[in-house]
């Protein structure tokens, strides 16, 4: 019988494909005593020559499907496993100490682990993870568990998992994972945007997915309702067919307005825009007839390597998105790092609340070094383009005005450097933390513009961590008291003539957009697989009729009535 599972609806689209289990089991090692040291040293090299023709082959897929870069972590980890400073230890262990293999190779590599750990160095602190990973390898096969190799997947498949980073996202091969669906996590996790933006269908919080879908099982995905089929029936697989037919045939629709401008069937104009991590990403922005960029998530560029970008990387980047974007408004954040994405070669120690620590322009103002190399390289890049530069989580007054600060130094120095840099950069800030919400009118006399971002904006003003589903009922984008914090923002910066736009996942909401467009929000930015559906709907909407219930809304009392009311008068199943 078809099993149901309920989740978040993380990222449009139906998958219909067998399961495959991203399993990290837990290895579990026993000490004992051999006897037979030859034939202990022989399973040994027996797990040793499985893991290395594993990882020759896992190699060759990905430089094939993953390029170079990729293949090169699995080149290392082949390196580890042929290396006698690290296997003679190992077997040495077994003859002296009558130990079980899997009790050699976990000291041994423990041993090295820590030591390499410990050093000041940053290549060594990557070959103690190599090792780490590699031991897991070998262990696994000592001990005959099985471990998945995700970039191995040659067949359709959807993945299911407990959680995905987003590194794990961006390693999965597009042309065999048809969709996911994890245990936790939120619909504004990282890794659930960088399904939007590849356009898997995903389905993310469901908290029982690992528990109840068996490798191989037939799987559907429903990103549209956030629904997970395991073990469908004919019937149930030939509706689903139709289902993604229909939606299909939607997009096609849709798809006709790509050169349309963006306006109400009262003519208002708004600006539709995309949100990219990466300036591969531009190319979707343009097919889906994005008006511009709203929010380039600089970070992507920092992440899945070993050391920082530097300057000329960045250079190059930020002017491929400029230039690609052919003058059409470019807002690119710097560094917004910390909460779920995270840098290991920072190493920065672990904290107990991330996402309300030592993050974004804080870590920034801090290691000025690093924030000095992105807004240089942004700087040069402003000539090939229209830049706008803004900054996130911007708590305080003061924080603006440094981060600002630094800034115009450095374009000072490019210029007395010979360097041209625009004299046209706007420079504004994300709107995410309450207390920036709140003084919105005096952050408006000193920005040029300001970005609500309203995954984090949701977050921190109901109390409710983004990524963990235990509290996803309290994290109400509809809620009055987000519907108020946005309304103050638009007074305050249009009160002194400045732009406003949204680039949290709000932004391109059905039920949102009807109240945002009243509110009087000028720039819409989200996933470039939502622009089309977000055209179609506000050339249907009369920004001047929805006005007037504009009070009434803000002065509901949950978010229940909004969405209610919303639909009811808005004409939304
Ligand atoms: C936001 O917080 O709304 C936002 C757009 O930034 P991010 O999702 O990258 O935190
Ligand atoms: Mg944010």
């Amino acid at each position: 019988m078809t099993q149901e599972i309920l989740g978040i609806a993380a990222s449009s689209g139906i998958a219909i494909a067998k399961a495959f289990r991203l399993e990290n089991p837990e290895l579990k090692v026993e000490k004992k005593t051999v006897t037979d040291i030859d034939s202990e040293i022989a399973r040994l090299e027996k797990a040793l020559a499985t893991s290395t023709s594993e990882l020759e082959k896992i190699k060759e897929h990905a430089l094939k499907e993953l390029g170079q870069d990729k293949a090169e972590i699995f080149s290392a980890h082949l390196l580890v496993l042929s290396d006698p400073e690290l296997i003679n230890p190992i077997k040495e262990k077994i003859q002296t100490e009558n130990v079980n293999a899997e009790v050699a190779l976990d000291e041994v590599a423990s041993m090295f682990i820590s030591m390499f750990e410990s050093m000041d160095n940053e290549y060594m602190k990557e070959r103690a993870a190599d090792i780490r990973d590699v031991t897991k390898r070998v262990l696994a096969h000592l001990l005959g568990v099985n471990i998945s190799n995700p970039s191995m997947i040659s067949e359709e498949v959807v993945i299911i998992a407990e959680d995905l980073t987003p590194s794990d996202t961006a390693q999965l091969n597009r042309q065999y994972v048809k969709g996911f669906t994890t245990d936790i996590g939120g619909r504004t996790s990282h890794s659930a945007i960088m399904a939007r933006s590849m356009e898997i269908p995903a389905v993310v919080g469901t908290k029982t997915v690992m528990h109840d879908i068996e490798n191989g099982a037939l799987v559907i995905i429903d990103g549209l309702d956030g629904k997970v089929l395991v073990n469908p029936s004919e019937e149930v697989v030939k509706q689903y067919e139709d289902k993604a037919a229909a939606y299909e045939a939607q997009k096609a629709e849709w798809a006709k307005l790509v050169n349309e401008k963006t306006v109400s069937a009262d003519n208002h104009h708004v600006e539709l825009a995309a949100n990219i991590g990466t300036p591969e990403d531009v190319k979707g922005v343009l097919e889906n007839g994005g008006e511009a960029v709203g929010l380039y998530r600089t970070e992507f560029l920092y992440m899945g390597r070993e050391d920082l970008p530097t300057e000329e990387e960045q250079f190059t980047s930020y002017k491929t998105v400029l230039e690609r974007m052919e003058g059409k408004p470019v807002v690119v954040r710097t560094l917004d790092i910390g909460g779920d994405k995270e840098l290991p070669y920072l190493n920065l120690p672990k904290e107990m609340n991330p996402f309300l620590g030592f993050r974004a322009i804080r870590l920034c103002l801090e290691m000025q070094d690093m924030f000095r190399t992105q807004l240089r390289a942004l700087l040069r890049a402003s000539v090939y383009g229209n830049l706008k530069v803004m900054f996130p989580m911007i708590a305080t007054l003061d924080e603006f005005r440094q981060a600002k600060a630094i800034l115009l130094e450095e374009k000072e120095k490019l210029q007395a450097e010979g360097v041209s840099v625009s004299d046209n950069i706007e420079v504004g800030m994300m709107v995410e933390i309450p207390s920036s919400a709140v003084m919105a009118d005096l952050f408006a006399k000193e920005v040029d513009f300001f970005s609500i971002g309203t995954n984090d904006l949701i977050q921190y003003t109901l109390a409710a961590d983004r990524m963990n589903e235990r509290v996803s009922y309290l994290y109400q984008p509809y809620n009055p008291a987000i519907l108020r914090l946005i309304h103050m923002v638009i007074l305050a910066a249009h009160k002194e003539g400045k732009w406003v736009g949204m680039c949290g996942e709000m932004a391109g909401d059905e039920i949102a957009i009807p109240i945002l467009l009243a509110l009087g929000l000028d720039e819409f930015s989200m996933s470039a697989t939502s622009i089309l559906k977000a055209r179609s709907q506000i050339r249907q909407l009369s920004k001047a009729e929805i006005e007037p219930h504009i009070e009434t809304i803000l002065s509901m009392s949950s978010t229940e009535e909004v969405i209610e009311f919303v639909k009811s008068t808005f004409n939304l199943a």
